[in-house]
């Protein structure tokens, strides 16, 4: 960061008392949501493969306890500190209440540039990290429930899992300290494109709003909607298969090295093998090269997806975007400058903290697999089955007709673990859309749907604290 004064923290801070206005809440109340209610901050001494002695900087900081347990992943940078750990969880508290996830906000870091440590002085560094937040409580299934984020994945998650369950012994629940892990290791099926499908359920609802739509201009539904994503990762990946699955038409796709362009639509899977093979996205079979990147974002389309960086949209270029809806997979694609700029001219910006929230959505659905020790569809496949096909047979015996194979396949096909993960996942991003509309459409003050997601968390977070009764 270059600006040493700027504080990550208190830029979340601004954005809740902006939202904060519109709602009635006590003052003090409101003081304490902000608050971050537990901090812990460490050094722990390492020994690297060269025999050196390396003090390693980590923190965990548990925002909110309204709900129990506090959820949020644990991020290895260089650029880890306090102040941003601090935000990082209290945005956590939020994203969890809007997407009616019924956890505190947590997160975690430690600063060290995971590049430059062999696997071995890695898997130090986690399991010490681990064995630090057990000595002081901060780590469980009714605790604190890390995750992966920036630097870390399945292997790390792994680690703190079994150095978890070791240093507590016939903790029955052990496999819900940690979500994001491998499926051999408690993990659950369909959280790699979790992300993604939130995204595109998240905008596909706005989309089937006849009133929001007519204000952007556009008809209903996203079949035929044309969508230009920027970045091919994870996020953005599955969020174009999603789109062009459901009948909407990707045009561009861009990546740091340029973007390519074709009115008839891209295939991410064909663009990723592309780029793949010849190490650039550029020269895509019939499509054109836009060779600066940037200039994707100005495309005519329905929907822009960025999916890549933070604040790549900005005052300078907002005035030249000409998508109607944009849809924040990305954290923090959009400066406040940039807000203002598509709120003065109708564009919809669907808000980044309720927008990807898919995969804290998918990890509430693999720590409660992990509480219930059962795999999701185990009980039910089979009757739904037998049901189905019973059903089917009699309705083609009274109708003396038959349906044909395909339809067949999918009538009778019961629910496997990925099926209902999914479609747990749609509820979730179809409920939390729906809120945060009625919250905007009622109040006209409300300047923008970033703003009304803040006002429902506020709500929401402050409706349990209040509950709770701590403040008579
Ligand atoms: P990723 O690393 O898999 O993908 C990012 C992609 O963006 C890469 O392919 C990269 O080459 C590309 N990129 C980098 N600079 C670019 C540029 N200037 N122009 C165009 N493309 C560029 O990361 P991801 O997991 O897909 O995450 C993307 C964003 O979504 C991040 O902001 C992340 O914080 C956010 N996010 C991710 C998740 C998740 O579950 N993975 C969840 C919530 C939010």
């Amino acid at each position: 960061m270059s600006n040493t004064n700027y504080s990550f923290f208190k830029s979340v801070e601004k954005s809740f008392d902006k939202a904060a206005k519109f709602t009635k809440w006590d003052k003090g109340l409101l003081e304490q949501i902000k608050a971050c209610n537990s901090i812990y901050s460490m050094r722990f001494p390492v020994k690297m493969d060269d025999g050196r002695i390396e003090v390693i900087e980590a923190y965990r900081v548990q925002h909110s306890q309204h709900k129990s347990p506090c959820k949020g992943g644990i991020r290895f940078s260089d650029a880890v500190n306090q102040d941003e750990v601090m935000a990082l969880a209290s945005l956590m508290t939020y994203k969890c209440a809007i997407v009616n996830v019924p956890f505190g906000g947590g997160k975690g870091g430690i600063k060290i540039n995971p590049r430059n440590y062999s696997a071995y002085e890695l898997e130090k560094i986690t399991r010490r990290y681990t064995s630090e937040l057990v000595k002081k409580n901060f780590i469980g299934p009714g605790i604190d429930v890390p995750a992966p984020d920036y630097g870390t994945g399945e292997r790390e998650m792994a680690w703190i899992v079994d150095t978890y369950a070791s240093l507590k012994p016939g903790e029955i629940d052990a496999a819900g300290c940690v979500t994001g892990k491998p499926i051999s290791q408690g993990g659950v099926r369909g959280r790699k494109e979790a992300t993604g499908l939130g995204v595109f359920f998240g905008v596909r609802e706005v989309c089937n709003m006849p009133d929001v739509m007519k204000k952007v201009g556009l008809t209903t539904g996203v079949v035929g909607k044309t969508v230009v994503v920027q970045g091919l990762g994870n996020v953005g990946y599955h969020t174009a298969k999603f789109f062009r699955e459901h009948g909407s038409v990707v045009v561009a796709i861009a990546e740091y090295e340029g973007a390519v362009y074709n009115a008839k639509g891209l295939n991410e899977e064909e663009v990723f093998q592309h780029r793949k093979k010849t190490g650039s996205i550029l020269n895509f079979p019939g499509a054109t090269n836009i060779t600066n990147s940037k200039e994707a974002l100005e495309l005519e389309c329905d929907i822009l997806i960025p999916a890549a960086l933070e604040n790549v949209i900005n005052g300078e270029n907002a005035p030249r975007i000409k998508a109607k809806i944009i849809g924040e997979a990305a954290n923090g694609p959009l400066t406040p400058e940039a807000d203002d700029v598509f709120a003065a001219k109708g564009i919809l910006v669907v808000p980044d903290m309720y927008l990807n929230a898919g995969g804290v959505t998918v990890s509430y659905f693999e720590w409660l697999k992990n509480l219930s020790h059962v795999r999701y569809g185990r009980m039910e496949k089979r009757f739904t089955e037998n049901m189905n096909t019973h059903i089917l047979s009699q309705i083609e015996e009274l109708s003396g007709k038959k349906v044909s194979e395909k339809e067949k396949l999918f009538i009778l096909h019961g629910p496997e673990e990925v099926d209902l993960v999914h479609s747990g996942l749609e509820e979730s991003m179809i409920t939390a859309t729906r809120e945060i509309m009625d919250i905007w459409h009622s109040n006209p003050e409300i300047p923008d749907m970033r703003t009304a997601a803040y006002v429902n968390a506020i709500n929401k977070v402050a409706t349990s604290y209040s509950e709770l009764g701590i403040f008579p």
